[in-house]
């Protein structure tokens, strides 16, 4: 089955779809024992500057769609220890969905919110479907990235995502 068909992954970007970003818009789920605790997606910070606004979004600054997910669990009262963190989303310019090769992470921004939180594994798609990683994976894979050249790294994004698009997800929605 692809994960286009997958009803998390559609969820995600269902929920990606909300955000305002204009550059990439995620969608993330908290799940344990198969039980959604939270959901979010990237949002601009509020800014006392309302003239910034128009910036920010533009420039993607954002709470994180899985710091938004914990956030909506821990507000519905949900512990979030052994808990699962699922995230998926898309490239505003390209419509290219976001689909990893292999299990890898590369904002390490959040890896330090999964820890605090006790989250057991961060999930992302691939052609072959989900596929998880232990926090220490993927902090290893996020400082990877991030210490990679723009070249290479936009390199890797291309390779592992230029094959989805948008478009092919929608006429799949169920
Ligand atoms: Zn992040």
């Amino acid at each position: 089955m692809s994960i286009l068909d997958d009803d998390l992954y559609q969820r995600c970007i269902s929920l990606a779809m909300r955000s305002r970003s204009g550059s990439e818009r995620y969608g993330s789920l908290v799940i344990r024992d198969g039980e959604i605790l939270g959901e979010g997606y990237n949002r601009a910070i509020a800014h006392p500057s309302f003239g910034r606004l128009e910036r920010i979004l533009r420039m993607g600054y954002a709470n994180h769609a899985e710091v938004e997910a914990m956030d909506a669990a821990l507000r519905a009262g949900h512990p979030l220890e052994g808990a699962d963190v699922y995230v998926g989303g898309y490239f505003v310019e390209t419509g290219a969905l976001y689909v990893k090769s292999r299990a890898h992470f590369s904002c390490t921004r959040c890896v330090p919110f999964f820890e605090r939180y006790g989250i057991r594994q961060v999930v992302v798609p691939t052609p072959r479907g989900w596929e998880g990683m232990t926090l220490g994976e993927a902090a290893e894979t996020a400082r990877g990235f991030l210490g990679d050249t723009h070249g290479r790294r936009a390199a890797t994004v291309d390779a592992e995502s230029h094959r989805y698009s948008l478009e092919d997800i929608l006429r799949n929605f169920k």
